[in-house]
């Protein structure tokens, strides 16, 4: 079955058309500046990459381009519409309403919008990529795969906060974490290239991108995440400040004149390790560049980022009461085999060993750790479309 896998965000959409049955994807892509002016890119797989600047008003239109480009006559993949046997669409936030993927229907979306109060910028964004493709492809199922449901499995003593009860009750404020499409999806290849049980291992996941959290996962469930009610806890991130001493937010607001949405646009935009490094970049790639030109601050910036990660991880090896192996993914994780460096040299206490060679091979699926390791050290690259496309396969069956 060919399955679109679509993630809509508030003024983008990025598109894969996957085969389930050989778990390639056919052609993916990305719709840019939606509702400003618009860009979208294709590439079908074996061909050359396009992008074309087209206007782009809202996201019904986004979706009618991304079909047009897969049917187009040259350069399609597709000869009809009705070869997409379903689509699966990444929701951010599932509440405690949902533990797993889920076929949309008309309940699901009006549950879905109950959500939106949890995540107002993605949930909506969400709901308008679902609407779009229900107006365009009437009669194809979907799936809803949510990035909070595999941290559903967490016990109240992880994802309650230390507030008084009434706001769990009627708020529903608690932990939930987020990227758990891609927590559960490298966890799982993790035992498989173990060759053990996914039930009988104790595994850390750390996701590193420009958002980035790490989950612990005991026997086969979630049992912690660092990202909370909000995906701006945690681990210090691209632009993102994670965990801090509350009291901060009022004291910036004092001293710098601002009310609650400058001081939250302050923690998401302007912070991490883009605001740590002087506002010089989010990206570990100028980072490192500078690291190495002798930039203070971008190297504290870095420091501090896997002094951070290392401590989350230091806290899940007491949580489940040990470690089989930890796993490196996303565009950090995969790809600065320094950062992974400087985190392991923390965990020396675990018996870690890392095999710097390996450490340094990219793009591949691979142990970086010794072979007299104690716990094994993998970087498994993430790939949340094809996880979409596996749940939505398994629920249409
Ligand atoms: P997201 O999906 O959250 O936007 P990604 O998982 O794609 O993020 O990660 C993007 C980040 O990965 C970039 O901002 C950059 O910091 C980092 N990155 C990508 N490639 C490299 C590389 N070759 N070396 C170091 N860091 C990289």
């Amino acid at each position: 079955m060919k399955i679109l896998v679509v993630n809509c965000g508030s003024s983008s959409l990025k598109y894969q058309l996957i085969d389930s049955e050989t778990e390639e994807w056919i052609a993916k892509g990305l719709c840019e500046r939606i509702g400003i002016d618009g860009r979208i890119t294709y590439q079908p797989a074996g061909g050359d990459k396009e992008t074309e600047e087209i206007p782009m008003p809202d996201h019904t239109n986004a979706i009618k381009l991304v079909l047009e480009k897969l049917t187009n006559e040259k350069t399609g993949v597709l000869k009809s519409l009705d070869e997409i046997g379903a689509v699966g669409h990444r929701i951010v936030h599932g509440g405690e309403k949902f533990a797993s993927s889920v076929v949309i229907n008309d309940e699901v979306i009006k549950a879905i919008e109950e959500c939106n109060d949890l995540a107002p910028l993605h949930n909506p964004a969400n709901l308008i990529g679902i609407d779009a493709c229900k107006k365009l492809m009437p009669n194809t199922p979907m799936v809803a795969v949510f990035d909070t449901a595999f941290h559903q499995t967490m016990p109240p003593k992880a994802y309650l906060y230390g507030l008084p009860h009434a706001y769990y009750e009627k708020y529903k404020i608690r932990r939930y974490g987020f990227h758990g499409t891609s927590h559960s999806y490298v966890s799982h290849r993790c035992a498989e290239l173990l060759g053990k049980k996914y039930e009988d291992l104790k595994i850390i996941v750390c996701h590193l991108g420009n958002g980035a959290s790490v989950s612990a996962i005991k026997n086969g469930k979630c049992v912690d995440t660092s990202m909370g009610l909000t995906p701006l806890e945690g681990l210090i991130m691209g632009t993102r400040s994670g965990e801090l001493d509350p009291a901060i937010l009022e004291f910036i607001a004092n001293k710098e004149n601002l009310d609650f949405a400058g001081v939250m646009n302050i923690l998401n935009k302007k912070s991490g390790v883009y605001g740590m490094s002087g506002d010089l970049s989010s990206d570990f790639r100028d980072l490192e560049d500078a690291m190495n030109n002798g930039n203070e601050l971008a190297k504290q910036a870095v420091e501090a980022f896997c002094y951070r990660t290392a401590k989350y991880i230091g806290s899940y090896v007491a949580a489940m009461n040990g470690v089989d192996a930890i796993c490196f993914t996303a565009g950090i994780g995969e790809n600065a085999a320094v950062v992974r460096t400087m985190v392991c040299e923390y965990l020396g206490f675990l018996g870690i060993t890392i095999n710097e060679e390996n450490n340094h091979k990219r793009g591949e699926e691979i142990d970086i750790s010794t072979p007299d390791s104690k716990v094994r050290v993998m970087v498994i690259p993430t790939n949340e479309e094809l996880a979409i496309a596996r749940e939505t396969v398994a629920l249409l069956k």
